[in-house]
C-alpha cells in the first residue's frame, strides 16, 4: 500500500495541495505584523464563510473545545438549556453543558428522525426559565440537517438564545448568521473549511455577549472575551502562543472558497451530495435514517445489508484503495457507513467513491452485480461541471 490514503470520511478531510503548500513555511513569530496580516486575512474571509458583521474568535482546539468555550463562557451552574439530542453531536454539546452544571432538558432523541418542533415547543412553554436551544446545524452521526432556522425563530419567541453547531456545515451548507439570528455558532478546521484539525471558530451574538457579562463558570484559556479582545485591534493576535501554521492553512482554504464563491460551494456541495445519494438507491441501498425531511449536503449514510457489516466494508476500502471511510456511530456502528463529500470533493471524488463502494459491496456479496450505481452517476452528473 502507497503511503497515501484519501479520506472520504466526515471529517477530517483531504487538504487541497495549496493549503498545505500554505503551512510549509518558514517559522513565523506570533507576535509580528507579518502573522497579523495572515491572521487579518483570515478573519474577514471567516466572517464572509459565517455571512455575519460580527467578529469571528479563532479557538485554538478542536471543535469540542469550540463548543465547550460557549458553554463555560455564557452559563452559570444551574443554568437551563435545551438541547436537540437526534445524534452523538448533539448529545455531545447537551453532554459538555451537563459537566458544567448545566440542567440540561434533551428533546428530539430519536436518532432516527427529525426534530419535532411541537415537542420543542412545548418544552419551552413549560419551562420558561430555559435560556437556551443547542443544536447541531448538521448531525454528522446521522446525516440529517436539522431545521435551524425554525428553532432559532422557536427560541427567540420564547427570550432563549439559539446556539449553533456547524461544525459539518460551515462552508459546505447554506448558513447565515445574521439573517438567521443565530447567537453563538461554532465551526472547526478539518471539515467543510479543508484544513488539517486544530482550529476552530466562534461567533457570538449580542445577546449571547450580554449573558458572558453574567456568566460565574470560571474560564481562563477558552476565555472568549480575551480572544475578542486581542483580535479587535488594527493588527490582530490571539492569546498566548498561536498555531501559525493552521491560521495559515485556513487563510488559504477560505480564500479558495471565496475564490470559488460561497455560493457556488453551496451548490456544488448539494450537486455532488444528491449524485451520491441517489446512486447508493440505485444500488438498492436504504439511505440512513428512512424518515427524514432533509439530508446532510457534506455527509451520507446508508444502511448495509444484513450480512456484511461495516468493519468489513472500511476494511476493504482501505487495504484495495486506500480509502478511508467510516462506519455508524453508537447504536448504528455496525450496520450503517458514514461517507463525507465535503470540502476539496468534485465530480471526479463521486466517481472514485461510489466505483470503489459499489465494487467492494460486489467483493463482499456474491448477489450483488456491479454499474447500478455509475449507471445512476453518469446520469447525475451529465449537466454538472467540474
Ligand atoms: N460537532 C460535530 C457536528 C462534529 O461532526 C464533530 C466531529 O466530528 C464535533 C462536533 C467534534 O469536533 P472535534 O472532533 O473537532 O472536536
Amino acid at each position: 500500500m502507497e503511503d497515501y490514503s484519501y479520506l472520504l470520511s466526515p471529517g477530517p478531510v483531504n487538504v487541497p495541495d495549496s493549503v498545505l503548500k500554505a503551512m510549509h513555511h518558514r517559522s513565523i513569530h506570533h507576535r509580528t505584523s507579518e502573522f497579523s496580516s495572515i491572521l487579518k486575512q483570515l478573519l474577514q474571509n471567516m466572517e464572509k464563510i459565517f455571512r455575519t458583521e460580527k467578529r469571528v474568535l479563532p479557538v485554538h482546539a478542536t471543535g469540542r473545545g469550540a463548543l465547550e468555550a460557549t458553554i463555560t463562557n455564557l452559563f452559570s451552574p444551574g443554568d437551563e438549556i435545551a438541547s436537540i439530542c437526534n445524534g452523538r453531536f448533539g448529545e455531545m454539546y447537551a453532554g459538555i453543558a451537563e459537566t458544567f452544571g448545566l440542567k440540561v432538558h434533551r428533546v428530539c432523541t430519536d436518532w432516527e428522525k427529525d426534530v419535532e418542533l411541537e415537542t420543542l415547543w412545548d418544552l419551552l412553554k413549560r419551562n420558561p426559565q430555559i435560556k437556551a436551544i443547542s443544536v447541531c446545524h448538521n448531525e454528522t452521526s446521522t446525516a440529517v440537517e436539522n431545521d435551524i432556522k425554525s428553532i432559532a425563530r422557536m427560541a427567540h419567541e420564547r427570550g432563549a438564545i439559539v446556539m449553533v453547531d456547524t461544525v459539518s456545515s460551515l462552508g459546505g451548507m447554506e448558513f447565515r448568521f445574521d439573517e438567521w439570528e443565530i447567537d453563538v455558532a461554532v465551526a472547526a478546521s478539518q471539515k467543510a473549511l479543508m484544513a488539517p484539525t486544530g482550529l476552530s471558530f466562534v461567533v457570538l451574538s449580542e445577546k449571547a455577549w450580554d449573558m458572558y457579562g453574567k456568566s460565574t463558570l470560571p474560564k481562563s484559556y477558552f476565555d472568549l472575551a480575551s480572544i475578542f479582545k486581542k483580535v479587535s485591534v488594527p493588527d490582530p493576535e490571539t492569546p498566548g502562543s498561536t498555531p501559525v501554521a493552521l491560521i495559515a492553512a485556513l487563510a488559504e482554504s477560505s480564500r479558495m472558497i471565496l475564490e470559488e464563491g460561497l455560493e457556488n460551494v453551496w451548490n456544488r456541495h448539494h450537486r455532488v451530495s444528491t449524485a451520491v445519494k441517489k446512486a447508493l438507491e440505485a444500488m438498492g441501498l436504504d439511505l440512513f435514517p428512512v424518515n427524514v425531511t432533509k439530508r446532510s449536503d457534506t455527509v451520507t449514510a446508508f444502511f448495509l445489508p444484513t450480512e456484511i457489516t461495516s468493519d468489513a466494508v472500511k476494511h476493504l476500502m482501505y487495504e484495495k484503495f486506500g480509502i478511508v471511510i467510516t462506519g455508524g456511530l453508537g447504536p448504528y456502528k455496525k450496520q450503517v457507513i458514514r461517507l463525507g463529500h465535503m470540502g476539496n470533493f468534485f465530480e471526479r471524488d463521486c466517481l472514485l467513491l461510489i466505483s470503489s463502494i459499489e465494487a467492494v459491496l460486489c467483493m463482499l456479496d456474491e448477489r450483488q452485480k456491479p454499474g447500478a450505481g455509475l449507471g445512476s452517476l453518469v446520469e447525475s452528473l451529465k449537466g454538472g461541471s467540474s
